[in-house]
């Protein structure tokens, strides 16, 4: 049987690991990004953020190397050892790119390569510091805005990690300059920096901690919402009794269908069963056995019909079957074998000799029509039907 079609298909898809708030459905489709566009960061939603998130991060550095040269000049540092930092930062950026671009990072449990990427800062921050004495305490900014980039994808651990070896990274660098270098790295100036260091690290992983809790929260509702939508709409198309569509789904079916038929041609059939002597079913065993009755009905014709029919419960004990691409003449068979089987097979334990037998009336919709004058027209045959002596199929 045909399976249900609904809104759900326009929930976003997932979105990136990385950023539960931004849907991938917000990221410009492969029609509207540009050559240059595809070529740096690809097509895919999920990497393109990846991608451009580290590039982001990567301007700050290409700025530092920019910056680096301008430092050179007023001997802050040697030639040399700026180069090597230079060359270092740049092959850094190159291989982070590269792994990213490439689709390598897909290997790895966190695809961002948040951990990697943010080790690899803070030491680029950590020997810059301890290169440019005159201009360290501005580089200190720098391993609070490493943090920031990625603080939202670490977990607890990732937090601590980050925070240990950046403060034990520069804490030990201080250590060595003040020592070694008491002029250009003063003691109690050092002392001032790595407190500071010390104080700011922890609140900004703190900050980052709270808002990863409230990304987190953020999933989850996203997830509950998707259940819900997928829960109201089960509620909405189906009969609680027999589990079938119910009349509403089949009428916008039916409209559908009809839209279909007169766009692009074709044909289409109706077959309207109902249980005979139904009433007399529920006199008889009670109403409980007439449900069971309803639902073993809604069983065996589930079974009987084609995938590409919709069988609707209609009304009370009527049931209503669209055969999409289908004649009158190979509807009736459908319908002529739905009616052997229920006549076969529709036996309850709880009553013996109980005989359930169903007529209906079949018609091919006429194009032009409305749904109702076809249905109307089914009702009509399966009112013969009855009228014949029931247990039937009655073509218009
Ligand atoms: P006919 O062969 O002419 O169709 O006779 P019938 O007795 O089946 O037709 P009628 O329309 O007189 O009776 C239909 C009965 O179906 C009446 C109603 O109480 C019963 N019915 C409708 N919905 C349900 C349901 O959900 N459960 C049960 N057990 N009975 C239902
Ligand atoms: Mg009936
Ligand atoms: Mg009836």
């Amino acid at each position: 049987m045909e399976t249900i079609q609904g809104s759900c298909a326009a929930v976003p898809a997932s979105p990136p690991d990385d950023d539960p708030t931004t849907p991938t459905a917000q990221q410009p489709s492969a029609k509207r990004q540009s050559a240059a566009g595809r070529l740096l960061l690809g097509t895919d939603a999920n990497q393109r953020l990846r991608v451009s998130r580290a590039l982001t991060s990567m301007l700050v550095f290409v700025v530092c190397i920019g910056l680096a040269e301008y430092a050179v000049q007023f001997r802050m540092a040697s030639l040399a050892a700026t180069r090597l930092l230079q060359a270092g930062v740049g092959v850094w950026m190159i291989i982070v790119y590269a792994a990213l671009r490439s689709g390598w990072n897909l290997r790895l449990a966190d695809p961002s390569m948040t951990l990697p990427q943010i080790l690899g800062a803070e030491a680029w921050v950590t020997v810059s510091y301890l290169m440019f004495a005159p201009v360290r305490g501005a580089l200190l900014m720098l391993l609070s805005l490493t943090l920031v980039f990625g603080i939202f994808n670490l977990d607890a651990r990732g937090r601590r990690i980050c925070n240990s070896f950046a403060l034990g990274a520069i804490g030990l660098g201080m250590a060595i300059m003040a020592t070694l270098h008491p002029n250009s790295y003063p003691p109690h100036i050092e002392l001032i920096h790595f407190v500071l260091v010390a104080t700011i690290l922890p609140v900004v992983s703190m900050l980052g901690a709270q808002l990863g809790n409230i990304r987190q929260r953020l999933r989850r509702q996203r997830n509950e919402l998707e259940l819900a939508l997928e829960r109201i709409q089960e509620l909405a198309t189906r009969d609680d009794l027999t589990g079938l569509y119910n009349r509403r789904y089949m009428q916008e079916r039916l409209t559908q269908q009809i839209s279909q038929v007169e766009r692009s041609g074709g044909r289409f059939s109706l077959g309207l069963a109902d249980l005979d002597h139904f009433k007399r079913i529920n006199d008889t065993h009670g109403h409980g056995i007439g449900d069971q009755v309803l639902r073993q009905f809604a069983d065996i014709a589930q079974i009987c019909l084609r995938e590409s029919d919709t069988l609707a419960r209609w009304g009370g004990e009527e049931f209503l079957v669209l055969l999409p691409d289908t004649g009158p003449d190979q509807a009736a068979l459908s319908m002529e074998r739905l009616r052997a089987a229920v006549a076969d097979l529709c036996t309850l334990r709880e009553v013996r000799g109980l005989t359930v037998t169903i007529s209906a009336g079949v018609t091919e919709y006429r194009p032009g029509e409305t749904a109702e004058q076809a249905v109307e027209r089914a009702d009509q045959a399966l009112y013969r039907a009855k009228a014949e002596g029931r247990n039937r199929i009655v073509t218009d």
